[in-house]
């Protein structure tokens, strides 16, 4: 048999695994991340059968930590950071404080020395990017009001992490050695992690905003598709690994900036998102590389600590992000979105739990517990984030803010009749919408951006968030009493799961939907569409009716 190298393997078994166990997971109605993990448990060396290489799982697992940031970066501008910071710093810090003093409690409750109990709460105060990212992602809130207020929670997390790595030795050194005098040596690791931190911020903003757009125009001009993606590749990748090896800055925090810089044009945050299909396989495999860390027995041997460190969590790090933005006078709805969103952890606290271990503050089995902790809250993370929705969905939402402009998610059902449903609220979608409207159509858009439906909804149009292939979602669109479905979206599809439904729904309705190609036609046309149109035919007839009517033709060739 011929020999497969181990990164071969690696890749090959946690993907294909991934798969399995995500789409079985999908059909018992699970969140995939779920399968994701379950799938690490069962090639991790804690469970008999398969075994793969859970450090080399771990770098790989890095990369999606790289891309998936940088793709939050690229929804990102730093004035909406510099918005939320009076929010974010002060809340993050007592969220930390809150969570780090709850471990200590946990701590104490089952007999470990008090260094071990901060290390241990330090390392649940911190949530995961991955699993937030996902969560976000999967509700369709990244560039919302609440995932924006989230991911700024999570940047100061970051920041507390770094300084906390610098800080840790030098401070267990001088406690255990009984000195005083290793303040100095504090100080000065503090200040250089800052100044590094500091550097690292004004070398992209001052350079970087500059040489990465030049570069990546220079590269457009070569014409080379491949070469440009190759580029904002080579971005993401080198600005988080600089910022890891020379500055201090982490890894995930480095390639934020890295997106960040380039969702400062439109055109390049465009580009750039071309390149990001790669960070989804990789960011799965963050989430088996987890799975095979897992102890399932840890859970048997200590039990109540593993429970009370979850309900540290969960009431340390989302209660009080709860309370903290909610105080700050944002909607219900916001509060419990980035409470529940933070109410994991991950990536950070395994790297904090392993600096423990090293200085000797935590035993392997404290770092046991958190990694069980970490596991059992993202198991947890995809059924709070539903039951958030749900009461979202009842429709619960205490006093609303005057400052907060995002509205309940609205699930009710929909009562208009004769009505134009649209599906998206795009370059397509939104030429047509305004003249549906002026030609007095009751009109009735579903779109999956929440900001477009936020902006939708200010104007006065009745619009539903999230994805229209979705049952659920369709169900309130009274399509039975509609006169016309359009499906403006590009993916065909997604188009041909909503005209099939639509169709379903009605057999009278007149349902239009768009395509780009000729098997996108036929294959809507197969589901249940009457009127198919391809894009690409209609911009090439409007070209030709525009060289037609400017340039008659002259004659033959000479
Ligand atoms: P464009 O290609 O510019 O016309 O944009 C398509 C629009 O449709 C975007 O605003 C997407 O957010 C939206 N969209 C794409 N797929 C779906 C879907 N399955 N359900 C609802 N909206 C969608």
């Amino acid at each position: 048999m011929q020999h497969v190298s181990p990164l071969v393997g690696t890749l090959v078994v946690g993907i294909g695994l991934a798969f399995l166990f995500g789409t079985l997971a999908n059909r018992l109605r699970i969140s995939p991340l779920v399968g994701y993990l379950v799938a690490g448990v069962v090639v991790g060396p804690f469970t008999p059968g398969i075994m793969a290489d859970a450090s080399m799982a771990g770098q790989l697992a890095e990369i999606g930590l790289i891309l998936l940031m940088f793709g939050v970066g690229l929804h990102f501008s730093l004035k909406d950071l510099l918005a939320l910071w009076t929010v974010v710093v002060p809340g993050a810090i007592a969220q930390v404080a809150v969570t780090i003093s709850l471990g200590m409690l946990v701590g104490l409750a089952v007999g470990w020395p008090l260094a071990a109990g901060f290390a241990f709460g330090l390392a649940l105060s911190i949530s995961s990017t991955v699993v937030l990212t996902r969560a976000l992602q999967g509700a369709h809130l990244l560039d919302s009001q609440r995932g924006h207020l989230a991911f700024g929670w999570l940047i100061v997390q970051d920041v507390v992490t770094i300084i906390a790595l610098v800080v840790m030795p030098p401070i267990y050194a001088a406690m255990t050695s009984g000195e005083t005098a290793g303040i100095g040596a504090l100080a000065g690791a503090l200040g250089g992690a800052m100044l590094r931190l500091a550097i690292f911020a004004v070398l992209m903003f001052a350079v970087g905003k500059r040489v990465i757009p030049a570069l990546l125009h220079y590269i457009a001009h070569t014409g080379s598709r491949e070469l440009f993606r190759l580029a904002v590749l080579t971005i993401a990748l080198v600005v988080a690994f600089a910022a890891a090896t020379y500055f201090g800055v982490s890894l995930a925090l480095g390639a934020f900036f890295a997106g960040m810089i380039l969702s400062e044009s439109e055109l390049s945050q465009r580009a750039a998102e071309e390149t990001l299909p790669l960070r989804d396989a990789f960011a799965v495999l963050f989430f088996v590389s987890i799975g095979m860390l897992f102890d399932p027995y840890v859970i048997a041997r200590e039990p109540v600590a593993v429970v009370l460190s979850l309900l540290a969590v969960i009431i340390g790090t989302g209660g009080t992000a709860f309370v903290v933005v909610r105080s700050f006078g944002y909607s219900f709805t916001t509060a419990l979105t980035v409470g529940v969103g933070l109410a994991q952890i991950g990536e950070f606290s395994f790297i904090l739990a392993d600096l423990g271990v090293d200085l000797g503050m935590l035993t392997n089995d404290i770092r046991n517990i958190i990694l069980a902790t970490s596991i059992l809250s993202i198991f947890l993370n995809p059924a709070l984030f539903a039951a958030a929705s749900r009461l979202r969905a009842r429709g619960v939402e205490l006093v609303p803010a005057a400052s907060d402009p995002a509205p309940a998610a609205k699930l009710a059902p929909t009562t208009l009749t004769g009505h134009a449903v649209l599906v998206g609220y795009g370059r397509v979608g939104q030429m047509l919408a305004e003249n549906l409207i002026q030609d007095g159509w009751p009109l009735l858009v579903i779109e999956d951006a929440a900001d477009v439906v936020e902006k939708l909804r200010a104007r006065g149009i009745e619009a539903i968030e999230g994805n229209a292939a979705q049952g659920m979602v369709l169900g309130i669109a009274n399509l039975a009493r509609a006169r016309v479905l359009i499906v403006a979206i590009p993916n065909g599809f997604e188009a041909g799961q909503i005209v099939e439904q639509g169709r379903r729904a009605n057999p009278e309705l007149d349902i239009v939907a768009r395509a780009h190609f000729d098997a996108e036609v036929d294959h809507l046309i197969a589901h249940g569409a009457n009127t198919v149109i391809m894009g690409e035919r209609e911009i090439a007839r409007a070209m030709l009716e525009h060289v037609k009517s400017r340039l008659p033709r002259t004659g033959g060739t000479s």
